[in-house]
This record gives C-alpha cells, structure tokens and sequence, in this order.
C-alpha cells in the first residue's frame, strides 16, 4: 500500500458542512478579483480571507473543514461504542469501543510515561552480538518499524496476478534524503532542529543530556550513510528505478550479512521471487550491518523505537514528536485535541471495523448508485477523449482502449470486511493495543505473499477522504469518506457535482495514463504498449507540463519541481477535460441548466473545481509539499490545468493575452 501513496490525490475529508449544497458557494467568491487574471482568487477568496487557518491544521478550505467535521461523525461512533463496557470479545463494537476507550483515558496513558516501551529499549540494550541484531530488526518489522528497510506485499510487476513480497528503502527520521545533504537554509535548519529533536527523545526516555547528544550526533551520522544510498523523490517516481525483480538467492548474494533464511522463517514468507527497490540501499545496509559497531545499531535502532512510538505514549512523548514534524517542519501550531487523534488512531489500526458503522450511517445506497454512474460516464468520456486523438496511431489507441476496459472501479467500502476478532484490543493499555493491531496488520499483509492477487483488498479504510488508482490492479477506488458534501451529494446540482467530485474521478482515471500510469498496460503489468514514435510524441506532451509546473513559485527562490508534481499535474490536467466532456453530455437532452446568480452551468462547473481545490496552506507546509509531496500546492492546482482548458476561457470570456490563458507556444494538453 505505501508504494502507491503517490498515485493519491490528496483530498482528505469532506463530510456534511451543515448547508443542503445545493450549488455553488456564491458568497465565497471573491468579486473583485478578475477571473481571467488569477482564478484561485476570484473563486474561493472570500471564504479563505474569512476562515484563517485553524492553529491546529496545516491547510484549510471548506472541505477541509468539512473533513474535520468527518471525524466529529467517527467520535459519534467511537463514544457509542466506548460507552458500552463487556462487549463480546473480538466483535466490532469490543474492538473499535476498547481501543478508543484506552486511547481517551489520558490519566493512565501519562502515568505510564515511557513504561510500555521499555521492554523493547531492554531488548535492544541486550543486544551482544550479530546474531541479536538480526533477530531485533526482524522482531521490530512484526511490529511495522520498518528500520532500516521495510518489507510488505504487492502484485509482482511483470505478473501482477500474483502477490509477491517487495523489499524497500526505510529507515530515515528526516522526511527525505535532501534533508541529509542539501545546503540551502531549510534544510540546514532541518537539521539543526532534527538533532535537538532526537536528543530531546533521548532525554525523554531516561538518557542524560550528554548521553541524549552524543546519541542524537550518532544517529546523525548513521542515517546520513543510509539516506546516501536512497534514491530522491523524483527518482524514486520512475517505475522502471524500482523494479528489480530477484530470487532469493540474489537477495541473500545482495546482503550476505543478513540472514534472509531467518526473516523469511519467521516471516512466514514463502522464497518465492521478490522485488527490490532500491539494490543500492541493501548494499548500503549491507555494508552497516558488517562495519557499523553494534553500539550504533543499538543507539539507532532505540531512537527509531521511541520515534515509531511517541505519539502513542505519553504526553511529553506527543508534544516532542509534534514539536518537531508538525510545528517546526509544517508550521503547525497547536496539537489537535485528543479525542480527535483517537479517531485518527482508531481509523488508522481498525479503520475497516470503525468503517461499517460509518458506512452504515452516513452513505447511503444511492449516494453509491449515483457516483457509480458518474463514474462510468466519465469513464466513457476518457475513452472518447483518447478515439479522437490526432497524435496517436490507431495501434497504440487499440491498446489504450482496451486499458480503458480492463478498468476495476470500487466505491464506498469492500464487499468483504477485514475479520479484526484475533485482535487482542483491552482498555488497559493503550500502547498494547497499538502494537497488537500493528503485529496484525503486518502480518495480514505479509499472509498474501505468495498467492493469486486478492481483488477485494482495499489501500483505504472507507471513512479516509480521499482516492487513489493502482496501476498495478488498474483499478480507482473512492472510499465512502470522500463521496461527501461539498465534493459530492445527491442533492447537489450536476455542474457542482461534476466540478467537484468529477475532476476527483477524471483524476484517478488518469493516473492510468500519467507518465508513470502509462508505463502499466491493461493487465496491470510493467509492460511498453506503445509504439516508439507515439510515445516520443507524449513524452513531448508531458514535458510541457513539467516546464509549466517548474515555473510556479511559492517563494522567490523555490520553485515547484515539475518531474516530481508531473504525474498528478496530469491527472489534473486531464480530469478536469474529462470530467467537462461527461459534465455536457450529462446536459443533453434535458432542459437548458439553470444560471445561479447569473453564473451559467459551465461558470458553476469550474468555480466548483476552484472552491473544492483551492485551500490556503501554510508556508512551512508547502515547503515540504514542494520538496516531497507530488502534488502541487492548490493555488496551482487550481490555475494550472484550467489556464490550458480552452473551455474555460470561454465561459468566463477571458480575453487573449489574459494570465489564465496560456500562450499558445506554451499551452499543454496531454490526453
Ligand atoms: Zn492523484
């Protein structure tokens, strides 16, 4: 699942925001900017101008805070089912009532302090030879710290039919490999306060402050040789730079210090072949297995222990982890309140239990009925879209159409729910909880290794608000928790509906023929399905956008990447086309739309795009976004593909030479 973190469009929430939603949001508007000029403004202004950024969030909008709003619906749920002690073990109600419960009783969570983790620290301390080492990193995988590499399942590239285990590059507490080496002042900073961090970590768990320092230094050093070894964000989107597919023979030749036979054993991993992402990171671990002194594996692997488990320890553990990644690295400035990282928590470890009683309440089946068929139109309008292309030869349209036909849709929840009854879940320790639902979630994962793909498998609990496609299965899937007002409702009009919701779908849609989607052919498999001439012309295409999006600046000295934001610029760029295209076909044959406040259908329709995607985030946080994260920050998002949509420029009258419209020598249009 996290190998396909970056095929999501990062939507977040959306829930009931206390209005019918009925159209667009005309009092958000912002009048006296010029449409033509800079949309983001003029659509969604008035709204960000009155609603500053809560302190306890990175960015906000209406569906932000709609999505917050969310979890006011799943802390409904979690106090019903708290309330009720003595539920029969293992059933939903027991699981989703007790782990909320201990999660909430902050008294007996801060009185531990760091005593639930000690035990781990104890193990590690006793580490006396290579021997123990090994069996420490395997024990702490069971439980989900990936350090320093991570192993987890997933369709085999060249036979995505069959699941196969995947070995990845982990292990870093900064967020990315820059971090360690880049000179420029934030990344410099970065470390400045990374150090205190880790020291501060330290001192929390007992050490002395000359002791913390020392530890923090090593730990320094020590993932500066990883992060060395690991490809950066914009390699890393390459499909083809993380596919290595071995036996396990190879595996064991490429870490000769590492028992495989062991992990595997205890893994319960059969040696069938496997993927390695990253060869040169292995090597690397490889070679930190052989010359790094065991006290520097044991200071390293105790820092990482402490960092997997802060946020559920006590509170000085919380306010430290917070501290660092969130304030100081996204400019956050104030910790959400507890019964609100609950849920989350909740969500996160037993999401598919919490999801049945969300489903239940807050989607209803014809609210799934109408975005499925939503989607399906805008299916067929991305399959009308690629027939009348006038760049591609009719034999690369044939495979691209038949990609368009192998396409698997999910919506709202799965059809078979994930059995959490083996979970042990008590009230008396919140910290136990955590790590038995992580043992089982590796573990749930670990168990399709080396069987057929199981299709029914969801990436996503259904209250998360937000969707993703995976190349590998070809399929989008759009939980029940984003298929909510304001990106979607049954009573909204089509034009906001379409707007909002629709260029979510057309998004996912084309991820399946982004620069990295378009490498997948229709049965999921890493394959070229296109002539070399056509795919010269749409790497052509695709290096227009990557020249617009490094144009775009969030400071006068950092720009976007256009490589690393290209793949969802695309999706963008397209969903807002398709979904347009699906939008005035829906028009045909019924009476004229009507205008809102003077504002045609096709107005309502972008304006939706822009009020949905248009939030205001903080500086720290697009500074991170623009580092690591593949989207684009809003404004972006919003001015981007809609400056390169003739139609848009149309609606709003826009005359040439306007800033929302693109020169015609520099216009993109990919599919
Ligand atoms: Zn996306």
């Amino acid at each position: 699942m996290r190998r396909f973190l970056v095929f999501l469009v990062t939507l977040c929430s959306a829930a009931a925001f206390g209005q019918a939603q009925a159209g667009i949001e005309v009092a958000d508007l912002d009048r006296k900017a010029d449409p033509c000029t800079d949309f983001y403004e003029y659509s969604n202004g008035a709204w960000r101008a009155n609603n500053p950024i809560p302190s306890t969030m990175d960015r906000w909008s209406r569906r932000w805070a709609a999505g917050e709003a969310n979890k006011d619906q799943l802390r409904v749920i979690l106090d019903e089912a708290s309330a009720k002690k003595n539920q029969p073990k293992g059933s939903v109600h027991q699981l989703i009532g007790d782990y909320y419960g201990a999660c909430m009783d902050v008294a007996r969570v801060d009185q531990a302090g760091a005593t639930p983790v000690k035990p781990t620290l104890a193990e590690i301390d006793a580490i006396n030879s290579q021997a123990d080492l090994q069996k420490m990193i395997i024990r702490l995988q069971n439980y989900g710290f990936q350090v320093p590499f991570g192993v987890n399942a997933a369709p085999d590239n060249h036979n995505p039919a069959q699941v196969i285990a995947n070995v990845q590059a982990s292990g870093l507490g900064l967020p990315d490999r820059d971090y360690y080496f880049k000179e420029e002042p934030r990344f410099k900073q970065a470390r400045e306060q990374y150090l205190v961090h880790v020291a501060n970590m330290f001192k929390l768990a007992g050490y002395s402050d000359a002791a913390a320092t020392k530890a923090a230094a090593q730990v320094m050093q020590f993932e500066t040789g990883l992060a060395g070894a690991t490809l950066d964000n914009v390699a890393r989107r390459d499909p083809q730079s993380t596919d290595h597919k071995t036996t396990f023979a190879q595996l064991q030749k490429m870490t000769p210090a590492f028992d495989w036979t062991a992990y595997y054993s205890d893994a319960k991993i059969p040696q069938v072949d496997l993927n390695v992402e990253e060869p040169n990171f292995m090597a690397e671990v490889n070679k930190q297995i052989t010359s790094t002194s065991l006290a520097d594996w044991k200071t390293y692997l105790t820092w990482q222990v402490l960092h997997g488990s802060s946020q559920f320890l006590s509170q000085p553990f919380v306010d430290e982890n917070f501290n660092f990644y969130e304030k100081q690295l996204g400019g956050v400035a104030e910790l959400k309140p507890r019964w609100k990282r609950c849920a989350e928590s909740t969500d996160l470890f037993l999401g598919e239990a919490l999801g049945r009683g969300y489903v239940a309440r807050y989607f209803p089946p014809e609210a799934k009925a109408r975005a499925k068929v939503m989607i399906t139109n805008i299916l067929a309008a991305m399959g009308e879209t690629i027939q009348g292309l006038d760049w591609m030869s009719p034999e690369t349209k044939k495979k691209a159409m038949e990609k368009i036909s192998t396409f698997n849709v999910k919506v709202g929840y799965p059809d078979k729910w994930k059995d959490y009854s083996s979970v042990t879940i008590t009230r008396d320790s919140y910290f136990g909880d955590v790590m038995n639902a992580a043992q089982f979630l590796v573990a749930d994962d670990r168990s399709t290794i080396g069987k057929p793909v199981d299709r029914g498998r969801w990436g996503m609990t259904p209250p998360t608000s937000n969707a993703y496609y995976n190349p590998l299965m070809n399929e989008i899937v759009f939980p029940a928790g984003i298929l909510q007002p304001p990106a979607f409702s049954v009573k909204a009009a089509d034009a906001v509906n379409y707007g909002a919701i629709g260029v979510v779908i057309g998004h996912e849609i084309s991820h399946g023929f982004d620069d990295q989607g378009a490498q997948y052919d229709a049965q999921g498999r890493l394959q070229d399905w296109w002539t070399a001439d056509d795919m010269k012309k749409f790497q052509a295409k695709t290096a227009c956008v990557v020249t617009q999006f490094d144009g775009y600046y969030i400071e006068p000295n950092i720009h976007h990447q256009g490589k690393l934001v290209l793949g969802e610029s695309i999706g963008d760029l397209a969903g807002v086309k398709i979904a347009y295209l699906a939008f005035q076909k829906s028009l045909q044959g019924k009476p004229p739309a009507p205008t809102i406040d003077g504002f045609t259908p096709d107005q309502q329709f972008f304006i939706a795009w822009g009020q949905f995607r248009g939030d205001e985030t903080r500086p720290e946080t697009q500074r991170l976004m623009v580092q690591g994260d593949p989207h684009p920050v809003a404004k972006f998002r919003v001015i981007g593909p809609l400056s390169n949509f003739p139609p848009f420029a149309s609606a709003f009258s826009c005359k040439p030479g306007s800033v929302m419209i693109r020169p015609a020598d520099q216009k993109c249009v990919v599919w």
